[in-house]
């Protein structure tokens, strides 16, 4: 089924399919970088939880009807989906200041946003991924007005799906990263992952980090922590 390897990212290689254009493996790696690629490890078995997560993220989406170009986890780390044209932008949803807000406008960690800011971020790994404005992103990519409108107004509708979801695992979403794509009929889906690294969510109990900060701040083990999330979601079921 795997035919060819498209393009090899950062935690994903991505495969096309023998015979059907329009699909892709998503095949999830162990490594895991940080602070634009400065700060790299690899992780036994992080690969497989971020599929697994993501796989049941996912799931839960569609079950609430968004868009997306999931269709299902094919083994431990490799998933099929839908093949899109990826927009260029990361758009980011925050409901509680952390990261990079916190040092861009210096806003306290831990302020709560309503509502929850939503920022595009332009996908360009030669630029660090920037900021940028609507006026940017229209001049930087395809999309147009409208379809900025729809990617916010998609990004909201997740982060409410996904607050939900992480609440019954006693986990606070705090913010995270969404990309979106056309597929071949011309529809904005979401695509890419949603994972403990795409997200941060701290423990509501204990306030405990547990998502790639972990690894961006040395704060433990971050394949344990891995664990303790897809455990909780399997016993949620
Ligand atoms: P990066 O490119 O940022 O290093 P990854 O290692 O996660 O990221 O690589 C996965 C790549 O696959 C990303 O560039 C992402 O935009 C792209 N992608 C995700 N979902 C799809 C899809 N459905 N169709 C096409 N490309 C996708
Ligand atoms: N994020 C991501 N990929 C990126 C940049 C950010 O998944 O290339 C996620 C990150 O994990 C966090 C959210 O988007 O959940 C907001 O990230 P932020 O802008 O605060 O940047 P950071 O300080 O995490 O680099």
């Amino acid at each position: 089924m795997k035919d060819k390897l498209l393009y090899e990212g950062k935690a994903k290689q991505v495969f096309t399919v023998e015979g059907n254009p329009e699909l892709l493996i998503l095949s999830y790696k162990n490594d895991a970088t940080a602070f634009n690629g400065e700060k790299k490890a690899k992780f036994q078995g992080k690969g497989r939880y971020n599929n697994l997560i993501s796989a049941k993220v996912f799931d839960y989406l569609h079950q609430h009807g968004v868009k997306s170009h999931f269709k299902e986890a094919l083994n431990e780390t490799e998933q099929l989906v839908e093949k899109t044209t990826i927009i260029p932008l990361e758009v980011v949803v925050r409901n509680v200041a952390a990261g990079s807000i916190v040092r861009r406008t210096g806003i306290k960690e831990k302020t709560i946003f309503n509502p929850p800011l939503v920022e595009f971020f332009y996908k360009k790994d030669e630029l660090g991924d920037p900021l940028i404005n609507d006026e940017h992103a229209l001049l930087l990519t395809d999309a147009t007005e409208s379809d900025l409108q729809q990617l916010k107004e998609m990004a909201r509708q997740v982060n409410e799906y996904l607050q939900a979801f992480f609440k019954e695992i006693n986990l606070q979403l705090v913010d995270f990263k969404l990309e979106f794509g056309r597929n071949a009929h011309g529809d904005i889906i979401l695509s890419d992952e949603v994972s403990p690294d795409t997200c941060r969510l701290w423990d509501i109990a204990t306030g405990e980090k547990m998502d790639k900060d972990v690894f961006r701040e040395d704060l433990g083990d971050l394949v344990t922590v891995y664990d303790h999330i897809l455990t909780r979601l399997e016993a949620k079921q």
